[in-house]
């Protein structure tokens, strides 16, 4: 698990980290296959979500790339 600082909410260190899948995944405009889970970082104690990101973030590259 990544480091987090703390919760800029309520200054909480509890963080912990969720994972969507499924129907909530990211995906790519344009590119029907491509989608990826997205990876949270949440305090467990007043449930903000502090930063997500997908969890295979080449799939998102713009064409030309
Ligand atoms: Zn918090």
């Amino acid at each position: 698990m990544e480091y987090v600082d703390k919760c800029p909410e309520c200054g909480s260190r509890r963080i912990g980290v969720g994972e969507l899948s499924g129907y909530a995944a990211m995906t790519a405009k344009e590119k029907m296959f491509a989608s990826s889970a997205i990876i949270a970082d949440v305090c467990s104690d007043c449930g903000l979500i502090i930063r997500m990101r997908v969890k295979k973030p080449e799939k998102f590259a713009p064409k030309e790339w």
